[in-house]
């Protein structure tokens, strides 16, 4: 069909919205794609849909290619398997949640696994029937605390979402080869181009998990990666530990004044004063040398505040999205934890802890303990706090610092997390080389869940011999709707989008230039060809609206070819566009629908 523009129910904006910070958002509402509804809510105009669905085509083939079947659930779901999983409570605000007329509980699905384990369960009953994968291409619901940038964070969204089943380990990870294998071919033929990157599981729980990352400068993920093929989400990198030391000749612990030395700078100063250190013994003191303990509040899925403290060598800061994907194994819920530093109320509370002059607790099996036994803190260290390792800490008294503090020997702690900025120059763990940041877009996920689910929601098959076993499971997402914006984020320029060929709302925009009728009645047979061999055409057939007007829309629009019917046309010529390139060339009538078809199947 030939989209007539004087028919199309679109209507380009000049100005960019006053809410959108980024390019895609600008020019997706400019250029008549998307409008907003609500914050974070989007409503699909025709060319927006037309996106989107071939994008969804796309993923359709290479999940039918990898034998995974195509379901549909529902959107609003009943509470009762999110109980049964815990996620009703851990979701925590992050779920929309309604009630029926009879007053029972009800939420807008943020994700699915609960449904699909179920489905399953209600089907099936035998390894035979394994393994699986079924997918669905689905809203999502989730009331994201800070939706931005349009598509790219919104509290509507469509996830394209899969899940594997299969009766073993073995079975588990050749599902979840070949879902990766399908995610990197999607985003190659979008045209989007991704780093896969090791990612930690969060709140879904499981072992392995990568996401596909989308570099751009506007990615709101930060990554790292080597020379040598390392990449990791932030969250995710593991520091390179050093060896344990050997404390057997390590001289005692000595308290020492150290007034007016709240912070490292000022211990550090302090320390080089009091016990200046020979080259031998390693040299001027300095931040490293210091064991900062630095107070955060966790707020639970439940709303409930607890202290955390964690213990880091003084010239790293803590990086709070890390410990947020960290620590979930040491609080007692699981779900979404939210950090932040203690605030001056926080501290009062705590006897211990003496601000500017916090230590470990100088006991091996009470790494910090309050006046009161029930004020026990958790203590976590970052793992270079080896076992052996020497340190300049707070003596948890006004004043007074602890020099030659030995781990393991002197205190101890509850746990050891990944928790320090990584910075850029720092080692690989698999020696691949110093790492180097970036940043970028999450744009799928897929996780080894394991047997979480299954066994949450006791969905067993029989296996070979006749006995129950636990199904295992993978999950595996892709961003749909935060596909097409990051495709108009990385393509377009200041006058509008620029769409690769393969998600492109048609093949070629026709304009007809001018005011003679047989400008359009040229412009008119050329649509009919081209839709004739096979093109999907838009037609600007709008007649009083200016030469200027309609290549400012045409190039706003973004299809990557157009053809202009005007002035040449006396002399049987025809202009065509590349709007990749600027280029464009003047082309006799009788040779424009080949010409138009050739770059369309070069690309
Ligand atoms: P993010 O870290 O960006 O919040 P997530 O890790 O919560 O994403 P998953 O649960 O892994 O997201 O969902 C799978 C995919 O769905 C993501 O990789 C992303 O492409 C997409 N997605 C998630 N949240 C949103 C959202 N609010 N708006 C648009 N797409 C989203
Ligand atoms: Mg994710």
């Amino acid at each position: 069909m030939v989209l007539r523009l004087s028919k199309l129910f679109l209507r380009t904006l000049r100005e960019d919205p006053a809410d959108a910070e980024v390019a895609s958002h600008r020019l997706l509402v400019r250029a008549g794609y998307i409008r907003r509804a609500a914050p974070g809510i989007y409503t699909w105009l025709p060319l927006g849909l037309s996106v989107l669905r071939r994008v969804e085509q796309i993923i359709r083939e290479e999940m039918a290619a990898i034998g995974a079947q195509e379901v549909h659930f529902p959107a609003l779901l009943p509470k009762e398997p999110y109980e049964v999983t815990n996620r009703w409570t851990e979701y925590g605000d992050g779920i929309f949640r309604l009630k029926d007329r009879k007053g029972n509980d009800y939420l807008l699905a943020p994700t699915h696994e609960e449904m699909f384990t179920l489905l399953v369960k209600d089907l099936y009953s035998s390894y035979k029937d394994l393994p699986l994968s079924i997918y669905q291409i689905q809203n999502k619901y989730r009331d994201e605390a800070r939706p931005r940038a349009g598509l790219l964070r919104g509290r509507e969204f469509i996830m394209k979402d899969s899940y594997s089943f299969d009766v073993d380990d073995a079975g588990l990870d050749a599902s979840y080869a070949a879902h990766r294998g399908a995610y990197l071919k999607i985003f190659e033929r979008l045209g989007l181009e991704v780093i896969p990157v090791a990612a930690t599981a969060g709140a879904m729980g499981g072992s392995k998990s990568e996401e596909f990352l989308h570099p751009t400068e506007i990615g709101e993920d930060t990554f790292v990666r080597s020379a040598g093929g390392y990449a990791a989400n932030v969250e995710a990198v593991t520091t390179v530990v050093p060896a344990d030391i050997d404390f057997s000749n390590a001289p005692a612990a000595e308290v020492r004044d150290t007034p007016d030395t709240p912070t490292i700078d000022t211990l550090v100063d302090a320390a080089n004063a009091l016990v200046p250190r020979s080259e031998a013994d390693g040299g001027a003191w300095t931040a490293a040398d210091t064991l900062k303990n630095v107070v955060l509040a966790a707020t639970l899925p439940t709303g409930e505040r607890q202290l955390v403290v964690i213990g880091v060598p003084g010239d790293r800061g803590v990086d709070l999205k890390r410990v947020e994907a960290n620590i979930g194994g040491f609080l007692p819920i699981g779900g979404e934890i939210t950090l932040e530093a203690a605030n001056e109320e926080d501290l009062k509370k705590q006897a211990l802890l003496v601000k500017g002059y916090i230590g470990p607790g100088l006991s091996l099996d009470a790494p910090l303990l309050g006046a009161e036994a029930a004020s026990k803190l958790l203590y976590l260290v970052d793992p270079r706090v080896v076992s052996g390792s020497a340190w300049v800490t707070g003596a948890n008294e006004a004043g007074k610092h602890v020099f030659g503090l030995v781990a393991g020997r002197d205190f101890g702690w509850d746990g050891i997390i990944e928790c320090t900025e990584v910075r850029a120059g720092d080692e690989a763990p698999d020696g691949s080389g110093p790492l180097e940041t970036a940043r970028g877009i999450e744009m799928g996920h897929i996780f080894q869940l394991g047997r979480k689910y299954a066994e949450a929601l006791d969905l067993k098959v029989l296996d070979q011999n006749g006995k129950q076993v636990v199904v295992t499971m993978g999950s595996y997402g892709v961003g749909v709707t935060r596909a097409v914006a990051a495709l108009a984020e990385s393509n377009h320029d200041d006058k509008g989008l620029i769409w690769p060929r393969a998600v492109a709302p048609a093949d070629v925009h026709v304009v007809a230039v001018g005011r003679g009728e047989e400008i359009f009645a040229a412009a008119e047979k050329l649509s009919l060809e081209l839709e004739a061999a096979g093109l999907e055409v838009i037609y600007d057939d709008r007649p009083k609206v200016s030469p200027g007007v309609k290549f400012g829309d045409a190039e706003l629009v973004g299809v990557p070819t157009i053809l202009a019917v005007g002035r040449g046309l006396v002399d049987g010529l025809v202009e065509i566009k590349d709007r990749r390139s600027g280029e464009a060339e003047n082309v006799a009538v009788d040779k424009a629908v080949d010409h138009v078809v050739n770059a369309v199947r070069n690309n």
